[in-house]
């Protein structure tokens, strides 16, 4: 499986990192072997101390599918789930400057936490859900799925012409404003509509 990732859909985050509003949506890919394994911690990498967390509304896909319609795009998943997209915020800025790409700072070991998978039919409109972030109890980032530039199937739509979607395939939605950096010894925490859906050890 691999992991597509929405950089710069939530207007809020692009004024925060300072980015130009994008024309189409920014793709990148995590390996599969960005996984956190389920119940581990977050361990900071070697390389670097700045890492930075990012929650997210995450997709499932559960058919194969190439060159999908937006009409067409709720056939392709069931499921939805919150993550973090966890990123090496100073080495990502330093490699965008020198138009190099990001992997190495958005793509390594450990750097995609997901949460339990839900049916999407548990919630009434995907396109108006609220998900949340705390830092050791404290709310960090907060973000509506109704802000984000190009909604759930329009993302699905787009990703499909440049990859083809597999069975387990998780899409990364993008993140809202409030991103920040954590620390040895933190907890974050993320909801969807005020429920629990992960917490995780930062080591
Ligand atoms: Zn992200």
């Amino acid at each position: 499986m691999k992991i597509i990732c929405v950089g710069r859909n939530y207007s809020s985050h692009i004024d925060e990192l300072k980015n130009e509003k994008p024309q189409q949506p920014v793709l990148f890919i995590k390996p599969d072997t960005a996984l956190i394994q389920r119940n581990q911690p977050f361990f900071i990498p070697h390389f670097t101390s700045e890492i930075h967390y990012e929650v997210e509304l995450l997709v499932r896909i559960h058919r194969l599918g190439k060159h999908i319609q937006p009409k067409f795009a709720h056939k392709y998943y069931n499921d939805i789930a919150l993550g973090i997209d966890f990123t090496a915020r100073a080495m990502q800025t330093a490699l965008k400057e020198k138009g190099l790409p990001w992997e190495k700072a958005k793509a390594f070991d450990g750097s995609a936490l997901v949460s339990d998978w839900l049916p999407k039919t548990r919630f009434e409109d995907l396109n108006h859900l609220n998900f949340s972030l705390e830092k050791n109890g404290t709310p960090v980032q907060s973000g509506n799925t109704s802000q984000m530039l190009w909604d759930i199937d329009h993302l699905i739509a787009h990703v499909s012409e440049f990859f083809t979607l597999k069975i387990g395939d998780i899409i990364f939605t993008g993140t809202p404003a409030g991103v920040g950096a954590v620390s040895p010894g933190d907890t974050l925490t993320g909801f969807i509509e005020g429920q629990q859906q992960f917490s995780v050890k930062i080591k």
